[in-house]
């Protein structure tokens, strides 16, 4: 591979963001590159959930679900972060949320369920299309194949470290390393930098949120380091909301992985503790699940649920491999009775069934739950089989990174845009505020991977 390169666009990073920005940009007529610092692509947008907010979605149409809009997707998202959003950039995200989504089903081929939405914690309405198969195995497999398709080569094992500046102050380049070899990447348009955030960096995670420190495992792809933004800082670039850290309640004591199992919660799993009794709205935003979680015996809570549940989300059986190992770790249980659920785990089982008996008789009182208010209702739990899995929080999201605007321009400390540079994804800090909705990820890294494609294209067209 030659030393020094010449692309109209660099795309740095190739997760969600960055494959919906080459991808784009390419479409525009760009002539683009995107490299990896990994031996594979995906990042955490791989091992994501990928559930993806849209309102007004095909699906919610399917479903009945008729009133949702652009605008209360914006409300709930504001309200989830502390009103520390940013409202331009939440407004782009939730109004381009629709195209988007038409975009990855009818250009880029992803299959989304066609019968099922995710109401995540914080939101008012069901509204998270759900790729099939529940992971962005579904995504990134599709985007890989488009890219080879369109002619992007994909460069993997190649780290960049360095945005190089002109004159003038325009990012001109991104010199790049693989193994001992060093590159250049010279970009006429614009570099796109689509790293991920920074969970899977302890030390940067308690660095800028001390709160969350050792104790924590984390959910994230090993890649998910952060090293880019001070890469971006260096290049003049003003990095916001830092401390701003997501721990994800439900977690594998052990790996800190997520227990996508658990999204049974979505339909109607409670959550109890080690004494048997619920705690907390189970669709309660994540930061108040998590700490209310904490404060817990043990620090851990359990996830029940039967399969009067599991019929509608099915997670047991699209989450098989999850099932198999968390049971045979211990850490999840199936039993037929409650008290069976209630045994493995030594939890009073008298407990157990009084808080289940009351959920069972709210459930049949029409499913309004006077104690903690789960928005999504309860649902009957008297009949077996039960399931029960640990659970503990781990380190998730960092919605902290760039300060872009709503062309995904990178800005400096003065809030001027750093010309030929472009942000999306978790990279950037300006969309979730204190804390992030489940599900709003990844509408944000493909509506501003597709716009920071479009503009750097746009860029190298008019240069
Ligand atoms: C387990 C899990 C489940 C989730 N579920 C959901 C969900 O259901 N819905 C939702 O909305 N969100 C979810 N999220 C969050 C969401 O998936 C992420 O925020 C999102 O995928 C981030 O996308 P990205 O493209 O910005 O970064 P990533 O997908 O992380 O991609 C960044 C890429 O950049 C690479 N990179 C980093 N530095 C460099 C460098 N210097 N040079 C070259 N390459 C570099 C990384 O290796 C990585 O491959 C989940 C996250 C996790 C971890």
């Amino acid at each position: 591979m030659p030393a020094v390169q010449n692309y109209d666009v660099v795309v740095i990073g190739a997760g969600g963001a960055g494959f919906a920005a080459a991808v784009e940009a390419k479409s525009k007529g760009a002539n683009v590159v995107l490299i990896e610092k990994m031996p594979t692509v995906g990042g955490n947008s791989l091992i994501s959930g990928a559930e993806m907010n849209v309102p007004n979605s095909w699906v919610q149409n399917k479903l009945n679900i008729k009133d949702d809009t652009p605008a209360r997707m914006a409300a709930d998202t504001l309200k989830g972060g502390d009103f520390k959003g940013d409202p331009e950039i939440v407004g782009v995200m939730t109004v381009n949320a629709l195209p988007t989504a038409e975009w990855l089903r009818d250009t880029v081929g992803v299959n989304f369920e066609k019968d099922n939405v995710f109401q995540f914690g914080g939101h008012s309405r069901k509204r998270a299309l759900i790729p099939e198969g529940h992971t962005g195995t579904e995504v990134i497999t599709k985007f890989s194949a488009l890219a080879d398709k369109m002619g992007i080569p994909v460069i993997t094992n190649m780290k960049a470290e360095e945005l190089v500046k002109d004159k003038d102050g325009r990012v001109v380049a991104v010199k790049a390393v693989s193994g001992d070899k060093e590159y250049t990447f010279n970009a006429k348009g614009g570099v796109v930098l689509a790293t991920g955030g920074f969970g899977a960096n302890a030390q940067m995670v308690k660095k800028y949120n001390p709160n969350i420190d050792e104790r924590f495992k984390t959910t994230d792809a090993p890649g998910t380091t952060g090293e880019a933004l001070y890469m971006a800082e260096k290049a003049g670039g003003q990095l916001v909301n830092m401390g701003y850290i997501q721990t994800y309640p439900i977690c594998d004591p052990i790996s800190g992985v997520i227990e996508l199992i658990a999204d049974a919660r979505f339909d109607g799993a409670i959550l109890v503790n080690q004494e048997g009794k619920r705690f907390v709205e189970e669709l309660e935003r994540r930061d108040v699940i998590s700490n209310a979680i904490l404060k817990q015996p043990g620090a851990y809570c359990y996830v029940l649920w039967n399969d009067n549940i599991g019929k509608i989300s099915n997670t047991v059986k699209i989450h098989d491999t999850e099932y198999q190992a968390f049971t045979k770790q211990g850490i999840m249980h199936t039993s037929d009775t409650l008290k069976g659920a209630a045994d493995f785990f030594h939890i009073p089982y008298a407990n157990l069934k009084a808080t289940v008996d009351r959920v069972n008789q709210m459930a049949k009182d029409g499913g309004k739950d006077l104690d903690f208010h789960n928005r999504g209702g309860l649902k009957d739990m008297s009949t077996g089989k039960y399931y029960i899995i640990k659970a503990v929080p781990s380190t998730h999201h960092t919605m902290g990174g760039l300060k872009i605007n709503t062309k995904a321009e990178v800005l400096d400390k003065n809030g001027k845009p750093i010309p030929g540079l472009f942000a999306a994804g978790e990279v950037t800090g300006t969309t979730h505020g204190t804390n992030r909705l489940g599900g709003n990820a990844y509408t944000d890294i493909m509506v501003f991977g597709r716009i920071a494609g479009d503009g750097a294209a746009a860029e190298a067209k008019a240069r």
